[in-house]
């Protein structure tokens, strides 16, 4: 017996993400970024799915754990890197690389002897102004790492896009020319592309890609579709239908009576609310596919139900199949009518939906 809410994750649509982020980066190396439960798709289960990819960025140390006790040998790299002293042991005891974006954490870098060194990815603040070594702290920093014992050489370097998701905002070349001056003739690997610089920057794709969303066949970009790029959805979130109800013009539904409806049709009530994930604040009218047509939300999303309005010549049975979002209805329209990003409702299943990967 199937669970029920479910996200139903394709293999087949993530190695064919993967396939096509290699084919639109070719000279890249992919890092697939999982953090976050994998997007919502399940940590190991994307990993061991994705057994070629060439490492697997986290934003956790508990992530990075999760994937060496479950078996995956692949390069892990910490995108936000080490946040306590005693981290860096369990660093080197798991063969953990890490990013090194702040003061402190150099600090700690100086003051503990490892058994052995740790390899650093150094973060350059190039615009986006969240982590990172300024342009004026780079050349400081990286002679402080290049004498530091404890840090594997070569250093590896890295910076992070803004606003490379909107694919004709110029702050990204003035990113990728700030780091391309500091980090030239540098020894070491280079990564600035997330799957948004992977898809409208192919200058920046460089010798690591580090895609997130687009593995999941999601475009980074608001108001678009992965389709559109070749890619293919990954999750789709099933529920089922619970009750249904003839439904008279002029009665109200759900708590707050805040939608009353305008003529006689049933009502369709599926087993999935803000409990699993799917956000109080969808308004009226987000869809949802019941047998293959889109029928909307009507009243407000409770914590274990939505109600729709499946029409006057309904003829849904209970039991029938409700999909709140997947490949027959694209994770971005979903999000564009609940006004949020399709990287925030992946990742905000809560642990009631089952993850059954195909
Ligand atoms: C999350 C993250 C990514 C992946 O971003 P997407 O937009 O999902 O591709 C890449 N790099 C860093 C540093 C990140 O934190």
């Amino acid at each position: 017996m199937k669970p029920f809410p479910r996200a139903e994750i394709s293999r087949k649509a993530l190695k064919h993400n993967l396939a096509r982020l290699h084919e639109l980066a070719p000279s890249s190396k992919v890092m697939a970024v999982v953090k976050a439960n994998g997007y919502g798709h399940g940590l190991l289960n994307v990993a061991q799915c994705l057994d070629n990819a060439d490492g697997f960025g986290l934003a956790r140390l508990e992530e990075a754990l999760a994937l060496r006790a479950g078996g995956v040998t692949a390069k892990l790299l910490l995108l936000e890197g080490f946040f306590r002293i005693g981290d860096l042991t369990t660093l080197v005891e798991h063969d953990i690389e890490t990013v090194v974006h702040h003061e402190s954490q150099l600090e700690m870098l100086e003051s503990i002897n490892l058994t052995k060194p740790v390899t650093v990815w150094l973060k350059v603040d190039s615009g986006m102004h969240r982590l990172g070594f300024s342009p004026a702290q780079f050349d400081a920093t990286y002679q402080r790492l290049m004498s530091n014992d404890n840090v594997a050489k070569p250093i590896h370097l890295m910076t992070h896009f803004a606003c490379a998701d909107e694919p004709s905002n110029p702050s990204t070349a003035e990113q990728q020319r700030v780091f391309d001056t500091l980090t030239k003739d540098l020894p070491g690997d280079r990564t600035l592309a997330n799957s948004a610089g992977a898809l409208f920057w192919q200058q920046s794709q460089a010798d690591w890609i580090r895609p997130g969303i687009a593995l999941y066949g999601v475009s980074p970009v608001f108001g678009d579709l992965g389709a559109k790029h070749g890619l293919m959805p990954a999750m789709d979130l099933v529920s089922q239908l619970i009750a249904i109800r003839e439904h008279k013009a002029g009665e109200s539904a759900g708590y707050g009576s805040y939608w009353t409806a305008e003529k006689d049709t049933n009502l369709g009530v599926v087993a999935i609310g803000y409990g699993d994930g799917y956000p109080r604040n969808a308004p009226l009218g987000t869809p949802v596919l019941v047998n293959g047509r889109i029928v909307p939300i009507v009243g407000r999303v409770s914590m274990d139900m939505l109600t729709v309005d499946l029409g006057i010549d309904a003829n849904d049975k209970v039991g029938d199949l409700a999909v709140l979002w997947g490949k027959n209805l694209p994770v971005e329209e979903v999000a564009e009518h609940i006004g949020t990003i399709a990287y925030e409702l992946v990742t905000k299943l809560t642990p009631r939906v089952a993850v059954c990967l195909d």
